[in-house]
């Protein structure tokens, strides 16, 4: 029998510590949860499935029955000479698996410690950081068909996954409840240190020869220079992706701004760090009240005590507005806003 709370407090539940209630909260530990949560549903309310918090930000009291995944559980479900297979349970810490992982030499995903929330959301906006994302690891994707009641799962090449995005986060949006995800690592390091400060990171501390945890502790420290702790400061990591547009349009940019960075992305698209344009737009470090644009990094919205989710999303329209207006390209949300 599932346990029902009502006017729960969310505020130590989302990184951007916003002040809301659920009206009805619940957690769930194993999968057979789900099949019994439409015969519970109070009200007949719809669910908001939480993990983290880490990447929503409430702009107001959710009207949801709000169910925290907390299904557990690393088994090892498959082995060769040069890969293993994991099957984790949603509710996993992200970090903590990351850490495990490392423990036992499995390869593949030291880059991305450090990332808050959940190994269930993981796939919903395939993660990713210091060049690598989650559908490089994942193998499939299993959850519980909210609709349909019955559990299911998809194949790596089914979730559609794309820069910080999947069909979790498109078609399959509010229909599903992620359980476990399987993922294959690979026993021999084959590290990614070419990516941001991490090489340089290794040099200052002296290490030639990295392993798969010099690597991930180099990804903490720098990380944790240049991100806002959200225990310390109410955050939800990037608030914006980076936007990919034509050649012609960064060119035309690089031709006005000779310093504009750009990554190539296949032939015809680059990418262009928000951050670069958000900056350009001189938010770095803006404050009103108490939200804000982190000062180090202008891709980070802050809140710096009591700002509402609504100030917060409207500071994010502002900018998006004064990046259309400068530049003609407009900055999509990566944050779910609720
Ligand atoms: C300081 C900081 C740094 C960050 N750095 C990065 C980074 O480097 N790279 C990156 O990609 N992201 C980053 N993020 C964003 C965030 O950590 C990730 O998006 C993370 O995967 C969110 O996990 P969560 O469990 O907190 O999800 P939540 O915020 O709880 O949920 C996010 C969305 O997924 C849904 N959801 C969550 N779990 C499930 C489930 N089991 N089934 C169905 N739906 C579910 C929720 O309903 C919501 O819509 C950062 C955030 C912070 C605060």
């Amino acid at each position: 029998m599932i346990n029902i709370e009502k006017d729960y407090a969310l505020d130590q539940l989302n990184t951007f510590g916003m002040p809301v209630k659920a009206p009805y909260f619940s957690v769930i530990r194993e999968r057979a949860d789900c099949s019994s949560l439409a015969a519970n549903a109070p009200e007949g309310l719809p669910v908001l499935i939480l993990g983290g918090g880490s990447n929503m930000l409430f702009t107001q009291q959710p009207d949801k029955w709000v169910i925290k995944n907390e299904i557990k559980g690393i088994e090892l479900i498959g082995e060769d000479e040069t890969h293993i297979r994991l099957k984790v349970g949603a509710g996993e810490v992200w970090h903590e698996f990351v850490l495990y992982c490392i423990a036992h030499n499995y390869c593949g995903i030291e880059n991305l410690a450090l990332i808050p929330g959940t190994v269930g959301a993981a796939p919903i906006q395939n993660i990713g950081a210091y060049g690598v994302e989650v559908k490089q690891l994942i193998t499939k994707v299993h959850y519980w068909d909210i609709e349909k009641e019955t559990f299911d799962y998809l194949d790596n090449k089914d979730c559609r996954f794309g820069y910080r995005d999947s069909i979790f986060k498109q078609e399959l949006k509010g229909k599903y409840i992620i359980t476990e995800v399987e993922w294959q690592l690979s026993k021999t390091p084959s590290l990614n240190t070419s990516y941001g400060n991490i090489k340089e990171e290794l040099d200052s501390r002296q290490i030639t020869q990295p392993g798969i945890k010099d690597v991930a502790e180099a990804v903490i420290a720098i990380r944790s220079s240049k991100l806002p702790d959200p225990k310390v400061v109410g955050n939800a990591g990037s608030f914006f992706k980076n936007p990919e547009v034509k050649n012609e349009v960064y060119e035309a940019i690089r031709a006005q701004y000779s310093t504009a960075p750009g990554y190539k992305v296949g032939q015809d698209k680059t990418k262009i760090p928000a951050a670069w344009l958000i900056e350009q737009c001189n938010w770095k470090g803006f404050r009103e009240g108490d939200a804000g644009v982190h000062p180090k990094q202008p891709l980070v919205l802050v809140n710096y005590g009591t700002a509402s989710g609504t100030e917060i999303f409207e500071l994010s329209t502002r900018i998006i507005a004064s990046v259309e207006e400068k530049f003609g390209i407009t900055l999509e949300r990566e944050v779910q806003i609720i």
